[in-house]
C-alpha cells in the first residue's frame, strides 16, 4: 500500500495532500500560510477529522515542509506511523518549458532543466524548485516526480503555439504560447471521456478551467489542439484579475499616458485589470454577481464581457475542432456558477449546444448539464489535480 504526499510551492504558501493509491484515496490535505512571513500557520485536515491548526514561525520552505512531515505522522491528526510509509513525493511545477511533455522522475538534470525556465516563469518556478530542494533534504532516498502545468500542452502543433512576430524570438528565446493548467485539463477530459462511455482517443472536447485564473483548451483524442493562455498565464480569458487577450498597443498607450513603466503596466494586467478592473468591485464572482442584481451596471457589464469571451472561444475551438462531443466547465466558477454557466450557454443552441436550466442547478458535482436533445454533451466536473499528480507519482515510482 503506497502513499504519496503531493507538493503545491507557491511564493509564501504551500498546500499539500497524502493519497493512498491503491483505492486512490484522499487520507489528508493541508495548508502552510504566510512562510517566510510574521505568523506562519500550517492548518492541516485529516479525512473525517477536525481541522488542526498550527502556528509557529517557518522562515522558509525547508521549515516549512519539516512541519507538514511532523504533521503527516502525529500521533493524532498523522496519516503514517513513520515516514517510510511516504513511498514517494509529486510535486506540482509551472513551466517545463519544450523540455517535458510528461510527468518525470526528478533527477539533477531535471532540476537544471526547471532551472532554464525559471525565466519563462520568474514567480512560479522558482517555489517550485525550493519546494523540491527542502523535500529532497528532508526525505533523502524518497523518490520524486515532478507534474508540470505546460506537459499536456506540449502536444500543440507549431500552427497554432508559435506567434506572429519575428520567427528569431522563438528559436532565440523560447517565445510560443505553451498554456497552462494542463494537469487540469488533462483530468478533466480524461473525466469527460469516462462520462461520455468512450475512450479518451475517440471523443473531441472543449475543456473550461474557470477559476481564479482561467483558461480554455481543445482537446481531439487525448491531444492539445489549442488552448488560450499563451507565453505566460496573462493571455486568452478574461480573469479574475488579468486582463486576457487585448491590443497589445494599449501598454506602450498606457505608459505614455500614466507616465509608467512597461513593468508597472504590466503589474495592472495582471493583478488589477480582468473583472476586477472593469467592475471595481471584486476578483470574485459571488461579490461581482451580486453586486449585479443590486443594479451595479459595471458589475453586469464585467459578468456579460466575461461570458462573452468564453463564448469566444468556445466558438473558435468548435471550428478548430470542426465540432466537438462535449464542453467541459470546471474549477471555481466553472463548478459553481450557475448564472455564468447559463450566461456561456445562452445562444449556442445553432451550434449544437443545450444546456437544461434544471440540470444546471448543480455545484461541484459530476453532471452531465445539458438536455437530452443537446448534440454536443455539457458536463460538470470538477478538477482534481492532485489526484492527478498522484496518480503520475505512482505510475512512474512503480513501473
Ligand atoms: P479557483 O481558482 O478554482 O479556486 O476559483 C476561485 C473562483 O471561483 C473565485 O474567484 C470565485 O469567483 C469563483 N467561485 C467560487 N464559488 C463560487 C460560487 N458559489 N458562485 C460563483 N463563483 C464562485
Amino acid at each position: 500500500m503506497m502513499k504519496v504526499l503531493v507538493i503545491n510551492c507557491g511564493s509564501s504558501s504551500l498546500k499539500y495532500q497524502v493519497l493512498e493509491m491503491e483505492a486512490e484515496t484522499l487520507l489528508c490535505k493541508g495548508l502552510v500560510e504566510r512562510i517566510g512571513l510574521e505568523g506562519s500557520v500550517l492548518k492541516h485536515e485529516k479525512v473525517g477529522m477536525d481541522r488542526y491548526t498550527m502556528k509557529a514561525p517557518m522562515k522558509d520552505h525547508k521549515e516549512a515542509i519539516a512541519h507538514v512531515l511532523e504533521t503527516l505522522v502525529h500521533e493524532t491528526y498523522g496519516v503514517a506511523t513513520g515516514m517510510d510509509e511516504i513511498g514517494a513525493v509529486g510535486h506540482r511545477v509551472v513551466h517545463a518549458g519544450e523540455k517535458y511533455a510528461s510527468s518525470v522522475r526528478i533527477t539533477d538534470d531535471v532540476i537544471q532543466a526547471l532551472q532554464d525556465c525559471v525565466s519563462l516563469a520568474p514567480l512560479h518556478n522558482p517555489p517550485n524548485l525550493l519546494g523540491i530542494a527542502a523535500c529532497q533534504e528532508l526525505m533523502p532516498g524518497t523518490p520524486m516526480v515532478g507534474v508540470f502545468d505546460t506537459a499536456f500542452h506540449q502536444t500543440m502543433l507549431p500552427e497554432y503555439y508559435i506567434y506572429a512576430i519575428p520567427y528569431e524570438y522563438y528559436t532565440q528565446y523560447g517565445v510560443r504560447r505553451y498554456g497552462f493548467h494542463g494537469t487540469s485539463h488533462r483530468y478533466v477530459s480524461e473525466r469527460a471521456a469516462v462520462m461520455l462511455g468512450k475512450d479518451v482517443s475517440e471523443v473531441k472536447v472543449i475543456t473550461c478551467h474557470l477559476g481564479n485564473g482561467a483558461s480554455i483548451t481543445a482537446i481531439d483524442g487525448g491531444r492539445v489542439i489549442d488552448t488560450s493562455m499563451g507565453f505566460t498565464p496573462l493571455e486568452g480569458l478574461v480573469m479574475g484579475t488579468r486582463c486576457g487577450d487585448i491590443d497589445p498597443a494599449i501598454i506602450d498607450f498606457i505608459c505614455q499616458k500614466e507616465g509608467l513603466t512597461i513593468a508597472e503596466v504590466n503589474n495592472i494586467l495582471n493583478k488589477k485589470s480582468g473583472v476586477l478592473g472593469i467592475s471595481g468591485v471584486s476578483s470574485d464572482f459571488r461579490d461581482i454577481e451580486e453586486a449585479a442584481t443590486h443594479g451595479n451596471e459595471r458589475a453586469e457589464l464585467a459578468l456579460k464581457i466575461y461570458a462573452n469571451k468564453v463564448k469566444f472561444y468556445i466558438g473558435a475551438y468548435m471550428a478548430e475542432l470542426n465540432g466537438a462531443d462535449a464542453i467541459v466547465f470546471t474549477a471555481g466558477l466553472g463548478e459553481n456558477g450557475i448564472l455564468m454557466r447559463k450566461m456561456i450557454c445562452n445562444g449556442l443552441e445553432n451550434l449544437g449546444v443545450s444546456l437544461c436550466p434544471k440540470r444546471n442547478e448543480a455545484r461541484g458535482q459530476e453532471k452531465d448539464l445539458s438536455t437530452d436533445e443537446s448534440p454536443v454533451r455539457i458536463l460538470l466536473i470538477p478538477t482534481n489535480e492532485e489526484l492527478m499528480i498522484a496518480k503520475d507519482t505512482y505510475e512512474i515510482i512503480t513501473n
